[in-house]
């Protein structure tokens, strides 16, 4: 299958220069759903472009009837971030014109819609499909109308041009895939929101954040939290229905770097997600340990964070993957001070059991700064 390919320009720069995006269009045989996939929202989050760019040689490869339904491929999806350095770092997680996460821009269709009680008693006697259909109408039109100023005089900020360009190409999707790393170190894992957790298991990815509440703007939250607000308002009415739309955020690897292995993971766990959804025909997929694969889900609150108590040096740091007890030393923070005092060192403990999955790249920090996370066992 040989992609249409188009070019998006985003913004013209000070110099003259253009930014743009390149959009991978697929279609197979027979018309059918939709996957969208994008990558590098966040600037140092490389791996995914290597992902994507085997995904799109691989498309090549296939037989048009291999195919059904669409895919639609954006890799280096924020050339803003993506070519922002500060020294010899890659520092696109903010656009560092505003401020905003280029993860936090998104636009949301559940803030804006206050009647979805009504909108869920006027659907609840109808097909899925036409509900599907009806309601995607309303978030299409009320996104356009949000968006229509575009082309003014007054013009817009950056963030609304942009996410106005990707959230076209995907509003009408049934699976979107935003393909994204740590900023940091960190073991692969993928966000999940309710209802979804079967489809989990295709991307053969062994941790799982389970996403229970959400209010952030992210991009797979501004694609699905309509639908998921729908679902609940149709369960009100008595009417129980899950649609057939999904959304991932999946971390690869770490920061700054393309791991090798990170890579493979996305690229088998992609085929099969989507061999899995029948969108893709090819021979062995979907594997056949999907539906044993285990999935280990952490809830949001079992997340913790630590952060520096002291400014200082971090010293034998536990690696990645580690499994720690209450009480186990995660690290040596070694102070110095500027009182005329001797530099100190405190063994800082784990408060509880639980696994270690990201670490920041600094080992130099200052008071309050990022150190490392720990999924929690409870
Ligand atoms: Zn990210």
């Amino acid at each position: 299958v040989l992609p249409e390919i188009s070019t998006l320009p985003i913004l013209q720069l000070a110099s003259g220069d253009y930014l743009s995006l390149q959009v991978y269009h697929f279609r197979g045989d027979r018309p059918g759903k939709k996957a969208y996939l994008q990558s590098n929202l966040h600037g140092c989050e490389i791996s995914g472009n290597a992902v994507l760019h085997e995904l799109i040689n691989f498309l090549q490869s296939l037989d048009r009837t291999q195919l059904e339904g669409e895919v639609v491929i954006v890799p280096a999806c924020n050339p803003m971030a993506m070519n922002a350095r500060s020294h010899h770092f890659s520092s696109g997680r903010y656009n560092p014109y505003d401020g905003r996460d280029w993860n936090r821009i998104f636009w949301d269709y559940h803030k804006v819609s206050h009647d979805l009680d009504e909108i869920a008693r006027d659907f609840c006697e109808l097909e899925v499909e036409t509900i599907r259909k009806e309601y995607l109408k309303l978030i299409q039109t009320t996104f356009n109308r949000h968006h229509d100023n575009l082309d003014s005089a007054s013009g817009v900020p950056l963030h609304k041009r942009y996410r106005y360009l990707l959230q076209s190409l995907c509003l009408d999707a049934n699976y979107v895939i935003d393909c994204h790393s740590s900023s940091n170190r960190t073991i692969d894992y993928f966000y999940c929101f309710h209802d979804r957790e079967e489809s989990a298991k295709y991307f053969l990815i062994d941790l799982g954040i389970f996403l229970e509440s959400y209010d952030g703007y992210t991009f797979d939250e501004a694609f699905l939290k309509p639908w998921l607000a729908l679902e609940k308002a149709l369960a009100k009415q008595g009417r129980k229905i899950i649609f057939d739309l999904e959304s991932w955020t999946l971390e690869l690897g770490g920061g700054m770097e393309v791991n090798s292995q990170s890579v493979a993971k996305g690229v088998r766990g992609i085929k099969n997600y989507l061999a899995g959804k029948k969108m893709l025909t090819i021979s062995g997929f979907p594997l056949a340990e999907t539906h044993q694969h285990q999935v280990q889900f952490f809830h949001k609150h079992q997340l913790r964070r630590y952060h520096a108590v002291a400014g200082g040096i971090l010293r034998d740091r536990l690696p990645l993957g580690s499994v720690v007890k209450a009480g186990d030393r995660l690290y040596t923070l070694l102070s110095f001070h500027k009182n005329g005092e001797c530099p100190r060192e405190v063994a800082i403990e784990a408060e509880r059991d639980g696994v270690i999955y990201d670490l920041s790249l600094n080992e130099s920090v200052n008071q309050f700064d990022y150190v490392l996370s720990i999924f929690e066992y409870n």
